[in-house]
């Protein structure tokens, strides 16, 4: 009986312009599992440390996803699963994404990877499903397949990545105040103006060629947001006076994780991503909101065994 362990990166999913279609993995910031195979059939989840998550296997997405890779594939063994969350649920960093990708790829490597990495992130979906009602990909697709990643159909399902320039480095701040998925998904308008979807995908095509030719001024000039920023920064304190402050430093640009309330920023080398974090703890330093800030290297190989 065999026992493995695995990190799962925190992801940033939308990316500005790519509203719903893009992610990138974050190197050192993420979470750990320890999967031990048992005899009997079944699955169990007997340690959560670093989060207040539920430990009945249907409601917590490790369950969900590794019941029903263990059912299709008509495993002949059961498993016990030790969670260590080292980022918080609710901040717009893929944390139940990457509990989500870190059983999908643990539970494969146990079952000699009878699957490829498409059919994992589908896996890895249906755990989506269960922390917040849908199937979306960005989050889970980034943290499968690392470094960028953009989900370019659902039906089917169609993963495509994008080289990463090694020199890229992101910060991001994750103010602690709750901001519900469904508040935020609700400010997106429903309909945009044709000329708006231009401007969109443009920048999306800017930004993908940018990573392609590692032309960071393209990528900076890319890095804008006209769907869901205008409207979901309203729900996050300090955002306007955190992107200014972050520019001002050098950053190549700045948006929205996720559907919030962490904010990140993308620079061109470490030394601008450390000044942009102080820049950041700058303005939250006497808000009285508590936060965390982390700079992290894009990952190139999202999740992996340790
Ligand atoms: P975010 O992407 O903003 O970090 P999530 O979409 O990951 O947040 O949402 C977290 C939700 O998923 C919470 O309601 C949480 O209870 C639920 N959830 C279930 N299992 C897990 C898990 N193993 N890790 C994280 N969240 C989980």
């Amino acid at each position: 009986m065999k026992s493995i362990k695995v990190f799962a990166p925190a992801t940033v999913a939308n990316v500005s312009c790519g509203f719903d279609a893009m992610g990138f993995a974050l190197e050192s910031l993420g979470d750990q599992m320890v999967f031990t195979q048992t005899e009997d059939n079944g699955v169990k989840i007997s340690k959560i440390e670093g989060a207040n998550l539920p430990y009945d296997v249907d409601k917590n997405v490790v369950g969900v996803v590794a019941k029903q890779m263990l059912e299709d594939s008509n495993a002949n063994f059961g498993l016990d699963i030790q969670i260590f969350k080292n980022f918080k649920p609710g901040s717009g960093l893929g944390s139940s994404a990457a509990s989500a990708s870190g059983t999908a790829f643990a539970v494969n490597t146990l079952l000699d990877n009878k699957y490829n990495k498409l059919e994992l992130t589908q896996f890895a979906m249906q755990g989506e499903v269960t922390a917040c009602g849908s199937a979306i990909a960005d989050n889970v697709a980034a943290c499968l397949y690392g470094g960028f990643i953009l989900v370019r159909s659902y039906n089917p399902l169609d993963i495509v990545s994008i080289p990463t320039p090694g020199e890229l480095i992101a910060t991001v701040i994750h103010p602690q105040i709750e901001i519900k998925t469904a508040d935020s998904r609700q400010v997106v308008p429903e309909t945009i103006p044709v000329k708006t979807a231009v401007a969109q995908w443009a920048n999306v095509g800017g930004l993908i060629s940018g990573l392609h030719t590692k032309d960071f001024n393209l990528i900076g000039r890319s890095l804008v947001d006209y769907v869901a920023e205008p409207k979901r920064k309203e729900l996050i304190p300090h955002f306007d006076k955190v992107k200014q402050s972050a520019l001002n430093s050098g950053v190549l640009g700045v948006g929205i994780s996720g559907s919030g309330p962490t904010i990140f920023a993308l620079s061109k080398g470490k030394n601008i991503a450390h000044k942009v974090a102080k820049a950041m703890d700058e303005v939250y330093v006497n808000s009285g909101i508590g936060y965390n800030i982390y700079v992290s290297r894009i990952s190139n190989k999202g999740v992996h065994l340790v």
